[in-house]
């Protein structure tokens, strides 16, 4: 047998049992055939669950403590989303169905972009980009395609301030557009006349994230949007933090044009680590026309799938979307109606609010302008000033049981730290969240090293970032 990196592996251990083969026996051409063993590892089935098993519970997840990851909202999801996505009527169904076997797909689709054109105060919608950053690529596509169907081509430049969230410039750079930065103020606010003065005849689109990157909403937004509405251009609205708002406010309301939402972050789907996600892109009557193929209408004889048409930006990815997560976002919208959707932004906001008040004494909050949205950024430099760095912190977060918030984002904060408690915590793990974070204050002032040492508690102990990226090890140490 080959020999495998597998340390469980014995020759002649088996975990499946193949079907009796129910067509005809054949072979395959040599061409195709394999030339090495491929080196599987022989094990058992137990053997097997017992390794992804014992691997799963070695990484930080939600169903394990709190996960204030700032920005990428990481609330925890429903198991009945779970339950929805895998009737299997839904999660059986073939991409290349015709419409007509495929109903309740495409009906759920076609609901699910109602509703969030309600959310979002919209009329139009594709389901179909990956990710936010590829529903930002796309709205920007919209814009651009727009701009050059009215003979506007030379307009070729986004606005946006030096706070936003970074796929917004590194988007821009891919829809082929220039990004122009627009100050901002001591909050991350827009300041007004720079934008006026940037505004201008070379302006395609104006690029905000909305509550900004320290968990700001933007106050000025109408005057905003309508300098770049006089300018010629159009808004796009970066919606990743809808979370703070859903049933408050709407995008459509405020004078953009197009926006983004992450299913998998407002719309409550299981996410990180590169798993499947959702960014649908929601825009007004005039972008219609740019939208990518596979929306949903409905006719008397049910749902079709359009194609596109010929101003359409073109297909962003194959088939449907990613149905899974659609499936699981229309759950949860429908369970929780538009009463419970408002609620969860008031509760997440709430969370937020009285967790910045009470790590404040400890923590510097520097842009604190009165109450935040869903997320507050503290800062680690005092700390730092006494050899404690806010890697440290995050490190020593993981021996007292909690996930670390997002770090050193955004920029305009040293030695930043992005905390979202959402609205899915109850108060005895916010509270054992902020208990953690005075404890370990404490510590920096009487034993740093506990701090500087940290994480001791965790199944390996402080890695090389960059390295442990690159170099994957996911076989077990052998004991
Ligand atoms: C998460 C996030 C994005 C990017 O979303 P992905 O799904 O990770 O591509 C963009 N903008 C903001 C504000 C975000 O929080």
């Amino acid at each position: 047998m080959e020999k495998t990196i597998f340390q469980y592996s014995s020759p002649g251990r088996i975990g499946v049992s193949l079907p009796v083969l129910d067509v005809p026996e054949t072979t395959i051409s040599k061409k195709f055939a394999r030339k090495e063993a491929i080196g599987l590892p022989q094990v058992t089935e137990g053997q097997a669950m017992r390794h992804f098993v014992r691997l799963s519970t070695k990484n930080f997840n939600i169903e394990e403590g709190l996960y204030p990851l700032g920005s990428c909202t990481m609330k925890y999801n429903p198991r009945l989303h779970e339950f929805l996505a895998r009737i299997e009527g839904l999660a059986a169904v073939h991409p290349l169905s015709g419409d007509s076997s495929v109903q309740g797909t495409l009906g759920i689709m076609y609901k699910l972009g109602e509703s969030l054109c309600e959310i979002t105060g919209f009329d139009s919608v594709t389901l179909q980009p990956a990710a936010g950053a590829q529903g930002e690529f796309a709205g920007l596509m919209l814009i651009k395609n727009w701009q050059e169907a009215r003979g506007q081509e030379h307009r070729n430049e986004v606005l946006m301030p030096d706070s936003a969230h970074g796929t917004n410039p590194a988007t821009s750079t891919l829809a082929g557009l220039k990004v122009v930065s627009v100050k901002s103020d001591e909050f991350g606010k827009v300041d007004v006349e720079d934008l006026r003065q940037k505004a201008g005849e070379n302006t395609c689109a104006f690029m905000l994230t909305n509550p900004n990157t320290l968990g700001i909403f933007e106050s000025n937004i109408e005057e905003i949007t309508k300098i770049i509405h006089d300018a010629g251009g159009l808004n796009y609205m970066d919606g990743a933090n809808m979370n703070a708002m859903l049933g408050i406010a709407r995008p459509g309301d405020m004078g953009f044009d197009v926006c983004h939402l992450n299913l998998h972050k407002t719309f409550s789907t299981p996410h990180g680590g590169g798993g499947p996600g959702s960014g649908p892109v929601c825009c007004n009557e005039i972008l219609r026309p740019f939208l990518p193929p596979s929306t949903v209408v409905k006719s008397d004889d049910g749902y079709t799938l359009l194609d596109s048409t010929h101003k359409s930006i073109g297909r962003l990815l194959a088939f449907h979307g990613n149905v899974g997560v659609l499936y699981r976002a229309y759950a949860y919208i429908r369970t929780m109606g538009s009463k419970g959707l408002r609620e969860a932004s008031e509760v997440a906001l709430i969370n937020a609010n009285y967790m910045k008040t009470r790590i404040k004494p400890y923590y510097d909050v520097p842009h604190d302008d009165g109450p935040c949205m869903h997320e507050f950024v503290a800062s680690g430099a005092e700390m730092a000033k006494k050899g404690v760095k806010t890697l440290d912190i995050a490190k020593r977060l993981l021996d007292y049981g909690f996930h670390a918030p997002t770090i050193y984002f955004p920029l305009i904060v040293k030695e930043a730290l992005m905390i979202e408690p959402t609205e899915t915590e109850s108060l005895e793990s916010i509270d054992a969240f902020i208990d953690a974070m005075i404890a370990i204050a404490e510590e920096i002032d009487s034993k740093p090293h506990l701090v500087t040492d940290a994480p001791v508690n965790t199944p390996v102990l402080r890695l090389d970032e960059v390295k442990a990226v690159k170099d994957l090890c996911l076989v077990e140490p052998i004991e």
